[in-house]
């Protein structure tokens, strides 16, 4: 058996990987390239594999670095199924289209080309084949290959996939999620004495704040913004982050009182969107949330809750004075609404930015978080003279303490380790502690590079 690695290698987007066995080539994840653009250069490198060559897709979880470039392999005449958990296939159509409408945008602005159209779209909805959490799947009906899927804990529908053929067992971890996360499960253990892990690094070199930190850091931050009149803005992923955000703020506003009612915005037609794809699969509900639902509090909203679906609804956050915190895509700021609150409000000293979630290399998220001012936002230059705060705990991706944990979940860890969807560094420092902790030597997924079990 043969796995090639082609994205999401050396970097932490892009992620597609192959798995070829026999006659069959069998694809993990074919998500989007997301550097200093939305739509950056890489996206539109030919695919390295022949699209109709391919005998199966399978989905770990729904962010559009796993599944931005799904609809390219529908393009290019894949008709096998994509697999995937049905929330996932869900949250999926939801990433596709509104990544469509930002690349349809940046065309007619920016003259940038879109990558693929609406009926690409659909075809690749028509071709997926919704997947349970613990069945064995057989992909081709003669048993040769089956997979498996445990639930993640990264975001709705995720999961970690076994694949078994040739007597080998190979699990690709997708993105592994945080500890004591809101509304999600916890990550499942690994299974023992398996061959091959391709594992994620995103954060294989950093430990995060706890959940209890996390949630003091948003109320001071909160009433800090609040008090000096300011507007904070955050720049959410819409999938999981600004649904947890949603449910702290729930539970700060609402529940505990804890901070006094002010006008929030979630200003994204796709975590609104997102947020009924959660409504709906109760059955993924970690007990807390369960026990919430069932008490009757709706999690998703309180006082001050205001969703801006339409543009003119967006524009009028305008004239609301502040204090107002308002809450947006994309989540690294490379596109996306939050883009104009940035224009209006990154030179404003009395606002805040509040960085959340991971910001790739390039990303104008990343720019600000290292210090840059002035940046270019939408083409013009602004500086950067608000308060800017970053919180790792709110990352829907486990830190180096718990990759690690999850590595040893099982009575017999893996035989071997390959390291992707992380940056060099990250790579590095996790490789040195998974020797240190299992005598392992773990090794960087480079792009294109090829290993045989
Ligand atoms: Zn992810």
């Amino acid at each position: 058996m043969q796995i090639h690695f082609f994205g999401a290698a050396g970097e932490v987007t892009g992620s597609n990987s192959m798995v070829e066995t026999g006659d069959k080539k069998i694809i993990v994840d074919c998500g989007m390239f997301q550097g200093s653009d939305f739509n950056e250069g890489k996206n539109h490198d030919p695919l390295p594999y022949m699209a109709e060559g391919v005998s199966a897709v399978l989905v770990t979880h729904a962010h559009l670095d796993h599944v931005g470039r799904l609809p390219i392999l529908a393009k290019n005449g894949f008709t096998g199924s994509f697999y995937a958990n049905p929330a996932t296939i869900e949250l999926a159509e939801l990433v596709m289209r509104d990544a469509l409408t930002v690349m349809r945008h940046d065309n007619t602005k920016f003259g940038m080309p879109v990558l693929y159209e609406e009926q690409d779209v659909e075809q690749v909805m028509q071709q997926f084949k919704p997947v349970e959490y613990h069945e064995w799947v057989d992909l081709f009906g003669d048993k040769k290959v089956m997979v498996y899927f445990r639930d993640a804990g990264h975001i709705f529908g995720s999961a970690f996939i076994e694949l078994v053929a040739e007597g080998k067992h190979v699990v690709f971890s997708g993105d592994i999620g945080n500890v004591n996360v809101p509304i999600l499960r916890p990550t499942e253990s690994l299974p023992p004495g398996i061959d091959l892990l391709v594992c994620e690094s995103t954060y294989g070199d950093r430990l995060h704040e706890s959940d209890q930190e996390r949630r003091e850091i948003i109320e001071n931050e909160v009433v800090e913004a609040v008090g000096r009149g300011g507007v904070m803005m955050i720049p959410s992923f819409s999938l999981e982050r600004t649904q947890e955000l949603l449910y702290e703020f729930n539970d700060l506003i609402d529940r505990t009182h804890r901070i006094k009612r002010v006008p929030i915005f979630l200003d994204s037609p796709l975590a609104i969107k997102a947020t009924h794809v959660y409504r709906k699969y109760v059955k993924y509900y970690n007990l807390e949330a369960l026990s919430l639902l069932k008490g009757g509090d709706d999690m998703f909203n309180f006082a001050g809750l205001e969703e801006t679906l339409t543009v003119e609804d967006s524009k009028r956050i305008n004239e609301t004075h502040n204090p107002k915190i308002i809450i947006a895509g994309a989540g690294m700021m490379n596109g996306g609404r939050i883009l104009h609150h940035a224009m209006r409000y990154l030179s404003d000293p009395k606002s805040t930015l509040l960085i959340i979630g991971y910001q790739a290399h390039g990303s104008l998220g990343r720019q600000i978080l290292e210090g840059h001012s002035p940046v270019q936002v939408m083409r013009e230059r602004v500086e950067v003279k608000c308060k800017v705060k970053a919180v790792g705990a709110f990352s829907a991706h486990g830190d180096q303490y718990k990759m690690l944990s999850w590595i040893g979940s099982s009575d017999i860890p893996p035989k071997s380790i390959y390291l992707n969807h992380g940056e060099p560094e990250a790579v590095r420092v996790f490789a040195e502690k998974i020797k240190q902790n299992f005598n392992i030597d773990a090794k960087p997924a480079e792009r294109n590079l090829t290993i045989e079990i």
